[in-house]
């Protein structure tokens, strides 16, 4: 398996983050000091993404403003929770 191959994903139960190393443009967005949350993403450290050191909601914010695509995410058990509550909110 090539590192092509490689997905990591890390979840706090809630959310998982699905990082693509590949994909990865080193824009270090998501891990400097002004637009990202060090605290969370810190590629010195392992595991690299700490998923419990802030909220979901700020984790979803900062992985959208990844520009390559390498960091996504998706809700856990998002499918049960379309069918209780019908459409998103937002
Ligand atoms: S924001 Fe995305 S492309 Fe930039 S360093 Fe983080 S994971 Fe890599």
């Amino acid at each position: 398996m090539g590192i092509t191959d490689i997905t990591k994903k890390y979840t706090n139960g809630e959310v998982t983050v699905v990082w693509k190393p590949a994909c990865c443009i080193h824009s270090k967005n998501c891990w400097n000091d002004v637009t990202g949350m060090p605290h969370v993403f810190n590629p010195f450290k392992r595991p690299w993404i700490k998923i419990d050191a802030d909220t979901t909601e700020e984790i979803i914010n900062q992985v959208k403003q990844c520009p390559s695509g390498a960091l996504t995410h998706y809700m856990n058990g998002e499918k049960e929770a379309k069918k209780t509550t019908g459409e998103a909110t937002e």
